[in-house]
C-alpha cells in the first residue's frame, strides 16, 4: 500500500522511545496502543502501522498526530504523544487498492478464528459450497472452520446435513486492516474509518 512511496522510508537506526506513563497512570506497556491508524494527508485511512513505525514517521516529520492515547513517549531528546491515529503531512497517491484475497490467514482473521458452524476455535477454511461440487474460492463462499466441523462436513452441502450459517460471508470491508500489524479495529479509530 505504501510501497510506491519512497518518501515514506524512514531512517531505521532511529530507535523508538520507550513509553512512559504519567505518575498515577497504569503501566504504559499495558495501555499504550501497539498499532496506529495511518491516514493520508487527505484523512483517508491508508493502513495500520506498528507503534514503532508510527513514532518513526512522526519523529521524521512525515506524519502528525490526530489522536493520542494521552500517554507520552520519552527518549533522550524527544517527547512525543503515544499516537492512536496519525496522518501523513504530505499526500501520497495510492493508485489502486487491490482487494484482499481470501487466504487461510485473511479468512481466519475476518471470522476472528471462530468456527462458522460450532463457534469453537478455528484453524481451517471451509468452502461452504464445496469446490468439488462447483463452489468457488471467493469471500462469499469461505468461512473459518474447526478441523472437526470441516472434516464432518466434508464435501456436502449445508442443507444435506442440516447445518446452517449464522452469518452471510462477505469480503472484508477493510483491506488495510490486514496489514502486518494486525486486524482488529480500535474503537478510537472509528471517527476516521468509513462505516
Ligand atoms: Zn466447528
Amino acid at each position: 500500500m505504501l510501497t510506491k512511496s519512497a518518501a515514506l522510508k524512514v531512517v531505521p537506526e532511529v530507535a523508538a522511545p520507550v513509553p512512559r506513563a504519567p505518575a498515577n497512570a497504569p503501566a504504559a506497556e499495558a495501555v499504550a496502543p501497539a498499532r496506529t491508524l495511518l491516514l493520508n494527508a487527505s484523512l483517508e485511512p491508508l493502513c495500520v502501522v506498528t507503534l514503532h513505525r508510527a513514532v518513526l514517521l512522526m519523529m521524521s516529520g512525515k506524519a502528525r498526530v490526530l489522536e493520542s492515547s494521552g500517554l507520552t513517549l520519552h527518549s533522550e531528546h524527544d517527547e512525543v504523544p503515544v499516537p492512536v491515529v496519525i496522518s501523513l503531512t504530505r499526500y501520497v497517491h495510492v493508485p489502486v487498492r487491490r482487494p484482499v484475497p481470501p487466504t487461510r490467514r485473511t479468512v481466519l482473521q475476518r471470522d476472528q478464528h471462530r468456527c462458522a458452524y460450532c463457534g469453537a476455535g478455528a484453524d481451517t477454511v471451509d468452502h461452504v459450497h464445496p469446490r468439488s461440487r462447483g463452489g468457488r474460492h471467493e469471500w462469499t463462499n469461505v468461512v473459518a472452520a474447526c478441523v472437526r466441523c470441516n472434516h464432518r462436513k466434508a464435501d456436502r452441502l449445508l442443507h444435506e446435513i442440516g447445518w446452517e450459517l449464522g452469518f452471510t460471508p462477505r469480503a472484508p470491508r477493510w483491506s488495510f486492516a490486514f496489514g502486518p500489524a494486525g486486524s482488529r479495529l480500535d474503537p478510537a479509530w472509528s471517527a476516521y474509518v468509513p462505516a
